[in-house]
């Protein structure tokens, strides 16, 4: 079974030409339908934002990239472990190190909480490689969470518009 007929998004298998040309647009394999969401999800959420959303799926994690239209913040939700991933304009960090030990602390203090919020730097999405460790370090967090993280990633990593 090859992963690569299969929606990164939704997980529904897909008609090669649709996945084919949105890999080689995107960089990631989505169906007609995907297409049309993300289309319509770049001009509202941040694109390294995005990205980091399909970090995750890479990782097999079940996340929904959403975007409340009444605050205008685009969340990254994992429903079964009641999470979601915030990106906050506002944290700063002097360093990834900082940040990612802060991030660590807001997700301690938040235990217990029916709904826990986690908030990540724009420093943290600077670039795909950053991006691939705050996953790593997000799901090192997560873990003991129902999130069905896989070890090993699929090899796809989103282009942002400015990429393509
Ligand atoms: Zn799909």
């Amino acid at each position: 079974m090859s992963e690569n007929r299969n929606c990164l998004v939704c997980s529904q298998a897909a008609s090669g030409g649709f996945l084919e040309f949105s890999q080689s647009k995107f960089g990631v394999p989505l169906c007609l339908k995907d297409q049309q969401w993300l289309v319509d999800l770049e001009p509202i959420c941040e694109p390294e934002f995005i990205r980091l959303f399909f970090e995750f799926r890479s990782r097999g994690v079940k996340v929904a990239l959403e975007n409340d239209k009444a605050s205008g913040i685009c969340r990254i939700r994992m429903p079964m472990a009641g999470i979601s991933v915030f990106l906050d304009n506002r944290f700063l960090p002097k360093s990834l190190q900082e940040g990612f030990l802060e991030t660590r602390k807001s997700y301690s203090r938040q235990n217990g909480k029916v709904e826990v919020e986690i908030p990540v730097a724009e420093a943290f999405l600077n670039t795909a490689r950053i991006t691939k460790r705050t996953v790593e370090l997000l799901l090192d967090l997560l873990e003991g969470e129902p999130i069905e993280a896989n070890k090993k990633p699929l090899p796809y990593t989103y282009r942002l518009p400015s990429e393509r």
